[in-house]
């Protein structure tokens, strides 16, 4: 074999956009199928979700702003886009406490590789919920990290403070510098969504630990669909303006979900820390990533998102729509979440978002069996992932007694 030593296990398991279009060719034969496998919203006619105003600003492109490359590290507009996009009206709040610097991705995919490649060293334990998006474990592949899982939720179905400081207590034994990755709010699987207090906690932990190195990276790849009023969560995220100086934020941007961009490869990274220092370090380091990586990111989609976040009127139309795609969520989960009570089908904690879980025995052999029942979904190490976000109302209410009988059936 000529495949280097690293590559020689590289295989993907559970591949979503394969298994997702495997659902979409069951479906064009036989519409009874349903098809919640990907993370992509959809319509309630079953065809994909397009953000009027992104496709307004779409159109408003001149050939330089679609065509020509961009720096590396984005556009001067585009970087301010991003951090704007995440602090909201808090920025200037942040920016007096905190340093704070982004990069343009593509993807959030692409931020969390950068997060990955310039902050974890090979071997580094990096602490990840037991419930996650499960391309983080390929990540730990690809990068050479080693990931630990912490308890998602205590018994009370909260954030599970406890077992991540005991997590933290153990490693740091032996590791100096700490990552914890979490993925807030709207979780991928599960539509958790962390508590002001639980981001207090966070600051707490790196206050008790002086002697450790925190980096809290925050994947806020759905946070645009926790709430009519956007403010809400980013109060949330500019908590972290209080940070000790032995521990950065990053937040790891997603222009596929924030504006159905899916296809732009678009996204950034931003981090925030009460050193000068580590920001020009973040700025170069990433800069240096970016242009070996994948050299700069889509202009096109980098200008699309300026449009949508700097330019008043893109973005005061944006806001409507994004209400009207959250009542929609919300609408679906309901009837998901009452029609699962009805049938006795246990979920885990939901509060919002694309996903919402449902615990299993063998999760993968119960995900294939559900092809049986016409039903498309996928499968967690623990869990069977229903995504919401690509389903109608009426599959929301069929899809839970669909899920009970086979699961009574496998016994
Ligand atoms: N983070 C989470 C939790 C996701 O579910 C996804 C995509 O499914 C991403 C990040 C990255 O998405 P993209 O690279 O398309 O921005």
């Amino acid at each position: 074999m000529f495949i280097n030593k690293n590559a020689e296990n590289k295989s993907l398991k559970n591949n979503i956009l394969a298994l997702s279009k495997e659902a979409l060719e069951a479906k064009k034969i036989d519409d009874e199928v349903i098809n919640a496998t990907a993370g992509t919203l959809k319509n309630e006619d079953g065809s994909l979700y397009v953000f009027p105003s992104v496709e307004k600003a779409m159109k408003s492109l001149s050939t330089n702003e679609k065509y020509a490359y961009a720096n590396s590290a984005g556009t001067p507009e585009y970087k301010e886009a991003v951090i704007r996009k995440v602090f909201g009206r808090y920025e200037e709040e942040v920016k007096k406490e905190c340093f704070v610097e982004s990069i343009a991705t593509p993807g959030g995919t692409g931020a969390l590789n950068l997060a990955f490649t310039n902050y974890v060293n090979r071997g580094d334990t990096v602490l990840l919920p037991n419930h996650m998006w499960e391309n983080y474990l390929n990540c730990a592949q690809e990068m050479e990290f080693v990931p630990e899982t912490f308890l998602l939720f205590d018994e009370n179905g909260r954030f599970n403070i406890k077992d991540l400081s005991k997590h933290v207590e153990e490693i740091k034994k032996y590791q100096k510098r700490i990552m914890i990755l979490i993925n807030d709010p709207c979780e991928n699987p599960t539509g958790f969504c962390m508590k002001d207090e639980d981001y207090d906690n966070f600051i707490g932990l790196a206050r008790k630990n002086p002697d450790v190195d925190f980096v809290f990276l925050v994947d806020v790849a759905y946070f645009d669909y926790y709430s009519m009023n956007g403010d809400t969560i980013r109060s949330r995220f500019a908590k972290l303006k209080d940070i000790p100086s032995n521990a950065i934020a990053l937040f790891s941007f997603s222009g596929s979900k924030s504006f159905g961009l899916y296809g732009f490869r678009v996204g950034g990274l931003v981090i925030l820390s009460k050193e000068e220092k580590e920001a020009k370090a973040f700025i170069a380091a990433n800069n240096f990533s970016c242009r070996v990586k994948w050299s700069s990111v889509s202009t096109s989609g980098m200008n699309i998102i300026s449009k949508l976040v700097l330019n008043k009127e893109y973005k005061d139309q944006y806001e409507e729509e994004i209400k009207y795609v959250v009542s929609m969520l919300e609408e679906r989960s309901l009837i998901f979440v009452e029609e699962a009570k009805k049938v006795g089908l246990t979920t885990l904690p939901y509060e919002r978002g694309f996903f919402i879980c449902v615990p299993v025995d063998n999760p993968d052999e119960t995900r294939k069996k559900l092809h049986e029942d016409k039903v498309y979904l996928i499968s967690t190490k623990n869990c069977l992932r229903i995504a919401l976000c690509s389903m109608t109302k009426s599959e929301a209410k069929r899809l839970p007694r669909i899920i009970k009988e086979r699961l009574s059936k496998i016994g």
